[in-house]
Order: structure tokens, then sequence, then C-alpha cells
């Protein structure tokens, strides 16, 4: 059969609140252009993140039930530990509230103003925390992960020889870990292989440097190399989730993606100095180390959510599910980042409106107009997430993307049909598109909060 189906069925819903293009213009305008601001209720597909928007299956509405409150020691983070532990095995193992806790955790303790921390691209948490020592964050993604209509099947890969010169040139003291985010998010949500995790060890390894993987998505990253590097065809997903975690020195994560859940995260890691630094710094601002600002039954679902993960009917569809409409906005006609992402679709803005400047923020006018046009809320990543730089001047951002990400589980076809009508109508009537300024904005993460308005013409 061709048609891949969801393969699960449906036991709860939730409405969808239906607006019109009217009603819609109206809540843009007093959510001053920023999606971050709307009311969710006003939203018809919420493609704004994949993070801590999956449905939960009924096993982990069961887990929950039986979630174990007691303050240390409770069963529900000792069968949490255990499910961690059968995909990615490292000594310690401290919870959090989040993936970015975690960064915020590891980066206070091993960065300080004089280092740097490289990685394939550092997410827009990533690099706050790291920047948020005075460090400096470093993105060595391969030549072709910047280039967003290039081919490639693993365009997150570190780019190994920059790595091995960075390394030289800003010395090995300077360097207290390195990372890869698998997969890239920032990047395009795509892939990194088996081998450049390999290769990016074997550099750290050589000049003594840990390797930490951002593990975000890594059952999607896992599927990736299934289907795409020579070899890994007839490996269970599982086992190639081993070798990948096994080149690693530690990881964070962020429940919310590959761990099926609506909260949570972790922080792990093999060096016992750094471990019992950590779980000080957990507990001073998270919460005990067996909790670590979760509740028991979030524990437990998470714990549900990472066998499920894995299960290979499930990647199969989440990994289609998105090509699905990669394929048929691209057959329109609608630049997009090729190939397609694991988690979202992500349509090149600069491509596709080459009369407004990046300093315009052609990814945030894109975005404003899928939602007026179909209530579909996405996210700019480009120019007004990353152009603001230390030193208060604006860049553009290497590319504007707008992504598009699916949450795990949660629409069905028809929306993401819907999704591509809608794409596709924007698309026809690009040129009507105008740039954008920021009328206000925070110092940091101004995406978030900051306020747009149209420039005038
Ligand atoms: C979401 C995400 C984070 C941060 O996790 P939160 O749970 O949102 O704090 C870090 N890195 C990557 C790659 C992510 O996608």
């Amino acid at each position: 059969m061709k048609t891949i189906i969801e393969p699960f069925r449906i036991k709860s819903v939730e409405p969808i609140r239906m607006t019109t293009f009217a009603e819609r213009e109206q809540c843009i305008r007093d959510a001053y252009y920023n999606l971050f601001t709307l009311q969710s209720n006003d939203v018809l597909i919420d493609l704004l993140t994949d993070s801590g928007t999956s449905s939960m299956s009924a096993r982990q509405w069961g887990a929950l039930m039986e979630g174990d409150e007691s303050y240390a020691g409770s069963p529900s983070f000792y069968r949490f530990k255990e499910a961690v532990d059968n995909l990615m095995p490292f000594k310690y193992l401290i919870p959090t509230h989040q993936g970015r806790a975690a960064e915020s955790i590891l980066f206070t303790v091993v960065a300080g103003a004089t280092h740097s921390i490289p990685n394939n691209t550092h997410f827009d948490t990533t690099r706050a925390n790291v920047e948020a020592q005075g460090a400096d964050a470093v993105d060595l993604v391969i030549e072709e992960g910047k280039h967003p209509e290039l081919e490639h099947p693993f365009k997150g890969n570190m780019d190994v020889a920059a790595l091995e010169r960075f390394i030289e040139e800003r010395g090995v003291e300077n360097i207290p870990l390195c990372m890869l985010t698998i997969t890239n998010n920032s990047g395009g949500g795509q892939p990194v292989s088996m081998q450049n995790i390999r290769q990016t060890k074997e550099v750290c390894d050589r000049h003594g440097i840990p390797l930490f993987i951002d593990a975000c998505r890594f059952a999607e990253n896992a599927w990736f190399i299934k289907l795409r590097e020579p070899g890994f065809q007839d490996t269970p997903v599982i086992d190639i989730v081993h070798e990948m975690f096994s080149y690693a020195d530690g990881c964070t994560m962020s429940a919310k993606k590959d761990g099926l859940a609506n909260i949570g995260g972790w922080l792990a890691m093999n060096n016992e100095d750094w471990a019992v630094e950590c779980r000080n710094r957990l507990i001073l601002t998270e919460g005990f180390s067996t909790y670590g600002g979760l509740s028991g039954r979030d524990l437990a679902a998470i714990a549900v959510g990472l066998e499920e993960v894995v299960e290979e009917d499930y990647l199969r569809y989440r990994i289609a599910s998105t090509e699905y409409v990669a394929r048929h906005i691209s057959a329109a006609g609608v630049p997009i980042m090729k190939p397609a992402g694991g988690h979202a679709v992500y349509i090149d803005a600069r491509q596709m409106l080459p009369h407004i400047p990046p300093l315009q923020y052609p990814g945030q006018s894109l975005a404003v107009e899928l939602y007026k046009q179909g209530g579909i809320r996405g996210c700019e990543i480009g120019t007004a997430m990353f152009g603001l730089q230390p030193d208060e001047k604006e860049e553009p951002a290497h590319m504007d993307l707008v992504r598009l990400a699916i949450p795990r589980r949660m629409y069905t076809q028809a929306h993401m049909d819907y999704v591509i009508e809608v794409a596709t109508e924007v698309y026809e009537n690009r040129e009507n598109l105008r740039g954008m300024r920021f009328i206000r904005q925070p110092p940091a993460l101004r995406h978030f909060t900051g306020r747009f308005d149209y420039v005038e013409n």
C-alpha cells in the first residue's frame, strides 16, 4: 500500500474554533504582528512548535494516574530513569522541567566568559544560555546546511574540518565541551549522520573535549539514519539510538519533543564532578534530584513516551506526514528547505519574497500572512530571531525561514491538506506581502515578546 495511515485512532477530541479572515486580521493586529502574542484559541492549525504539543497516548494517560508524588525517591523517577537508560545510558541523570533548564544548569557549571562552545547549530535557547555566561556560541554546520535549496541527506552534519581548525585556533582550554544538535532544529530539522557523530567524537577525543548531544529529536534522527545512511536499513531503531549515544559524554534533552510529553527534560553526563555541581545547581533552581521541577506523573508520562517514540510504525508515519506537506507545497512552487526536516517544513521566505530585504524580516511577513489567510500559526526562524548581535548591531541571519512545525500525533491528513492549500494561496499572492520592522524589542530572545508593524511604503 502506498498510503501511510496514522498508526493510531482517536479516542478524545478537542474542537477548533473557526475564524474569518476579518477576525484574524484584527487578532494579529492586536498581537502587534507577533504570533507568540496571539491567543491560541484564535488559531486554526497551530504549527508554531512541535514542543510540548504532542497528543499523549491512552497508555501515557494511564501512566499519569499511576504517577507517584513522593518528594524524594519516587518510583516514577525510577520508571523514568529506566526508560532513559534503555535508550541513552549515562552515569548521571538529572531531570529538569524543560530542555533549557538543563542547558542553563550545564552552562552555568561548565562555561565562563573566556569560553567558546562549538555546535552544528545552536538552538535559540542553547545559544542564549551559552551567551548568558559570557561565552561564545559558535555554529559549524557543513556548508550544504546553509543553503536551503541544496539536497543532502544529512544537512545537519558538523563541519568536522572546521571544528578541528576551530579547536586548534581557539585552544582546548577555552572549549569546555562541544555540542551536536540532533536533529538540527535551527538548521531546518536536518539530521546528523552516524558517521558524522563518530567523526565529531574522534575530533573531540583527540583534543580531550567532551561531546554533548542536544538530544531533543534523537528518535527522528535515528529514523533518518535508518532511511538514508548506507548500512543501517536493517538495523533496529533502538540499536541506532544506542550507537548514537555511545559516542557522547552527556546530553541535554527536552521531553517536549521526542519524549512525547507536554513538559519535562533532562541533563545527563558521565563526568562525576560536573554532575555533582549540576545537581547542586538543580536543587537551587529546579527541585530535588529525583524530580527536578516535574511532578511524578510527568516523569511517568515521559517514561511511556520514550518507549513509544522509538516504535518504527510511529516514526515511519511521523516522517512521512512531514514529507507529505513538504512535497505538495513544493510542487505548488513554494520554495522550501530541502529535503524536508523531521519535525517541520521550512519555507524559504528570503527566496519566496525577494522584494523584502532580510532586515525587513521576510519570514515574519510570511508567517503573519499564513495566519491572516488561513489561521495557520508558524514561526519565523531568521533575522527577527537571530539578527540582533550581542553588540546590539543587526545582521541578516544565514537564512530567513518560516517553520511549520508539525505536532506529534495531533493533526490528521485533512488538516495537512488544508495547510497545503493555504500555503499555495499565500504563495500565489506573494508580491503583495510587505516588509516589517520592530516597534519594540527586548535585548534577548526578542522574537518572543517583540512588537512588529509593517514598514511604511
Ligand atoms: C526545544 C529545544 C531546546 C529547548 O528545550 P525546551 O524544553 O523548549 O526548553 C533545546 N534544543 C533544541 C534543539 C530544541 O529543539
